[in-house]
């Protein structure tokens, strides 16, 4: 069945806008399709929609609720290889990375379903006779979703799935780049059957109006964005208007410390696991890779030989593992920080080049100087930057002097040492000999900069709700 759907979805119905915008696949530069492009107006009115659908969706029991997230679950999963053939066309990410999302992403959907019924108050031991204190939580209202092209389902389930599980309605904005992926999901949750209003997608180019509206208006009580640290930044501060709750899930720059007692073959296959999917365009990507002295040389010869073998090209076609860069912009950037490293003295051991198009060649460089752009900053790209290091202190050091904090990975065969360095890394999450690290059960977020509150596992649920404190006088 064709599962494309290229109307926004409003009060429970597909509407076409006055104007519309094109999506490109960033593989071959073809049109896909065309969607509405709304307008901060048509926000206004998907908000007025979610509020009035909320003190239903609220009331509906538990039961009811947990039953109507499942269904979306079981429909993304009957029709995960549909929706991943969209997620590739938009995103350029290789068919079986989609694949990967579609199941990831509903897994998000499957855990909220059941935590709803989890969603425990508490009771207190009163501090004067005649008193019973307890607790409860309560979903938090209307909330205001805006999300990122790098993950066009997963970024959307981590939300919406805890939001509407607990009883709270959504207004969802997707990235323009890739509404294709949303709105098939959204055509399901409508199938699955919640009631008008409760879920709704707004597809535009206006970001900027758009964000706006969510952050200030009114009957928005709770905003979650995944994006970049800058506007995440400029979302809270318009947030601060009406003192909403915020999520907020940013940038990265993800340090891989390899030690001398690490497993140097298992430490190229994190390496590559954690570096190049989606073309190295994830905020948990690894950005700079810290490597002892005494396996430096042999460390960058394995993953020189492994990252060789990569096979890049357009995702749909069989076996490629990189992609393309999402867009120009994209690619600016990698050429800029590849140009830059090596102006600055690193050494390049492969790629180095544009392959064609918006496809960089996987590459990597060797003693990359502290001084250079991508020791700082996110490259977002298929790009290996390998710093030298000679003691765990100097590590440490090094993979904490960012103003991010979200992912961080080592590799050591030291127990003691495996302690030390995952307390003293300032991350959100750790991997220890692993180069992937995130699931539904777990808490997904990080520190510093990289963002504030958690996604997923437990935590996640607490996001969408509010405690309320209840004290019985005797
Ligand atoms: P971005 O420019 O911040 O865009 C993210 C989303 O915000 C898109 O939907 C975008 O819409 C929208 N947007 C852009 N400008 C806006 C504004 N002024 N007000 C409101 N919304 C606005 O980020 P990106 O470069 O596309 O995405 C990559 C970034 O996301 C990276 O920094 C990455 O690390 C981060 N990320 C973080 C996580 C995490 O969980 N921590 C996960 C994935 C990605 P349009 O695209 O339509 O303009």
């Amino acid at each position: 069945m064709d599962r494309m759907q290229t109307m926004a979805y409003l009060n429970g119905k597909f509407t076409k806008g006055k104007k519309a915008f094109e999506v490109i696949n960033p593989a071959t530069g073809e049109t896909i399709a065309s969607v509405p492009d709304l307008t901060r107006s048509d926000c206004r009115k998907a908000i007025d929609y979610a509020h009035a659908a909320w003190p239903i969706w609220r009331d509906t029991d538990t039961t009811t609720r947990s039953r109507t997230v499942r269904k979306w679950y079981e429909l993304i999963v009957a029709n995960k290889q549909e929706i991943a053939r969209i997620m590739t066309q938009e995103s350029g990410k290789p068919l079986a990375e989609s694949l990967t999302e579609v199941e990831y992403g509903a897994s998000f959907i499957e855990w909220f379903a059941e935590e709803a019924k989890r969603a425990y108050g508490e009771t207190i031991p009163p501090p004067k006779n005649g008193q019973r204190l307890i607790t409860i939580r309560q979903p938090i209202g209307v909330v205001a979703a805006i999300t990122p092209w790098n993950f066009p389902l997963a970024m959307i389930t981590r939300k919406v799935a805890p939001a509407l599980a607990c009883g709270c309605t959504v207004v969802l904005r997707p990235a323009s780049q890739t509404p294709l992926t949303a709105l098939a999901v959204a055509k399901l949750a409508h199938e699955a059957g919640f009631p008008q209003g409760v879920f709704n997608v707004v597809t535009g180019k206006d970001s900027k109006g758009m964000g706006e509206e969510f952050a200030t208006n009114e009957l928005i009580r709770k905003i979650s964005f995944t994006g970049s640290t800058e506007v995440g930044r400029s979302l809270m501060a318009q947030a601060a208007g009406t003192i909403k709750k915020v999520s907020l899930e940013l940038g990265g720059n993800a340090p891989f410390l390899v030690f001398d007692d690490a497993d140097l073959d298992a430490a190229v296959e994190g390496a590559i696991a954690g570096k190049f999917r989606n073309s190295g365009q994830t905020c948990v990507s690894i950005n700079r890779f810290y490597v002892q002295d005494a396996v430096f040389e042999n460390f960058a010869k394995k993953l020189t030989a492994a990252v060789k073998k990569l096979k890049v090209g357009n995702g749909l076609e069989e076996g490629i593992q990189v992609g393309p860069l999402i867009n120009n912009d994209g690619l600016n950037k990698v050429k800029t920080h590849v140009k830059d490293a090596i102006e600055k003295g690193a050494t390049l051991l492969t790629g180095g080049k544009v392959k064609k198009n918006l496809f960089y060649q996987p590459t990597v460089l060797a003693d990359v100087p502290m001084s250079s752009f991508i020791a700082r900053e996110e490259t977002f790209g298929p790009i290996c930057a390998l710093f030298r290091f000679t003691t765990e202190d100097e590590a440490i050091a090094m993979a904490n002097d960012t103003e991010f904090g979200l992912a961080a990975y080592f590799y050591s065969t030291n127990i003691n040492r495996c302690w030390r360095v995952s307390e003293q890394l300032e991350a959100g999450m750790v991997g220890i000999n692993t180069g992937l690290l995130s699931n539904a059960v777990a808490p997904f977020g990080g520190i510093k900069q990289s963002g504030i509150g958690r996604e997923g596992s437990k935590h996640g649920l607490d996001e969408y709700t509010e405690l309320k404190y209840l004290c019985f006088g005797s």
